[in-house]
């Protein structure tokens, strides 16, 4: 079996050839851990954040946890210093899918195993498996929430909805739009939802690197030029940013809420949908992503090797092993008994409900 785990993590070594082969990977122990995350622009990469340096530490390895702050050269730069200074994991959300190829190359050549985190790696054979929730299963969720959202708020079809999407470059954005269009695109045929807007697509919905101020602009045009004596009645929102975004337009504008979606149980939106005002979410703990990742780089480390996945998914050149875990819905319904483990978090819904 191959190992990566010199000290000088396989660089210049004769084991290089062989760094892409399925064989066996392992990392010494205390290896230094490089983790690159995309932005801390949303709750759920600002725990990761804190999480994976706190988790790292206490398992004995030395991270290196950075965020790109939505600029590729930036994230190619920080993992370009991760590999310099000796990573032998690299950890990587990437801002966006397709532009971390080179970078990402060099570091497999140099025996560093790279696992995905919450977003897939694309067009490059240098991943050895990526973590997540279902992307798919998250966009179909938040379509079947706003589906019942509308049929317990909202009388009878047809209703009047519009869709939003998320950041282009991220290849989750293009999943969960798929997912949600896969249950809506049905009821569009059938004449239950109307988009009055006329705007399907994936690229007129996108909203450029998941800005939520971009999505309030658009909501704001959508709903001065095509609901002027009409009522919207629901929203396809792809995070809970931006769902708060569309529900603050909805509002400025004089229109009943509408049926909002969202994902990712941000504080904020907890406290929205405690108060009534955001229909659903979709959480996808990050504690639990973080634990799966942790748990690759312990095999690792034990000499193990990568885990066997439950997924695959294909990235443009090859299958990727997808170590998927289960989101789930949460609307006023379930809230509660949710979280109910969760003091911070039931500290929120109390004093919003
Ligand atoms: C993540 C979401 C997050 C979004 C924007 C996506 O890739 O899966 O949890 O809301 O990025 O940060």
């Amino acid at each position: 079996t191959l190992s990566a785990c010199s000290s000088d993590n396989g660089r210049g070594s004769e084991s290089n050839d062989d760094a892409t082969d399925d064989a066996a990977v392992t990392v010494s122990e205390g290896a230094t851990v490089g983790v690159s995350l995309p932005w801390l622009g949303t709750q759920n990469w600002k725990e990761a954040d804190t999480i994976f340096k706190a988790d790292l530490a206490e398992a004995g390895y030395n991270p290196i946890v950075q965020a790109g702050d939505n600029k590729v050269a930036n994230q190619q730069s920080q993992i370009q210093a991760m590999v310099e200074q000796g990573a032998e994991v690299l950890v990587v959300g990437p801002i966006d899918g397709t532009q971390l190829g080179t970078v990402l190359e060099d570091a497999q050549a140099a025996g560093i195993t790279i696992i995905g985190y919450d977003r897939m790696i694309e067009n490059t054979e240098a991943v050895d498996g990526v973590v997540q929730f279902g992307s798919v299963k998250t966009g179909e969720f938040q379509a079947e929430a706003l589906l019942q959202g509308l049929e317990e708020e909202k009388g009878e079809a047809p209703y009047n909805i519009e869709l939003f999407a998320g950041g282009p470059a991220d290849p989750n954005a293009q999943l969960f739009f798929d997912g949600a269009m896969s249950v809506l695109q049905p009821k569009i045929d059938d004449g239950t939802l109307e988009v009055v807007s006329g705007q399907t697509d994936f690229t007129q919905a996108a909203t450029q690197d998941w800005d939520n101020g971009k999505a309030q602009s658009r909501m704001d045009s959508l709903l001065s030029g095509n609901y002027a004596d009409k009522e919207i009645d629901g929203v396809l929102s792809p995070n809970d940013g931006i769902a708060r975004a569309i529900i603050t337009s909805a509002e400025q504008a004089g229109q009943d809420i509408p049926v909002v979606s969202g994902l990712d149980a941000e504080n904020e939106s907890i406290a929205w949908i405690a108060s009534g005002k955001q229909y659903s979410t979709v959480a996808k703990p990050t504690q639990e992503l973080v634990d799966q990742t942790m748990e690759i780089i312990d095999s690792l480390a034990a000499g193990d090797g990568m885990p066997e996945a439950n997924d695959s998914a294909d990235n443009g050149v090859k299958d990727v092993d997808v170590y998927a875990l289960e989101p789930t819905v949460v609307t006023q319904s379930n809230l509660e008994e949710f979280f109910a483990d969760n003091d911070d978090v039931m500290e929120i819904i109390n004093d919003n409900k």
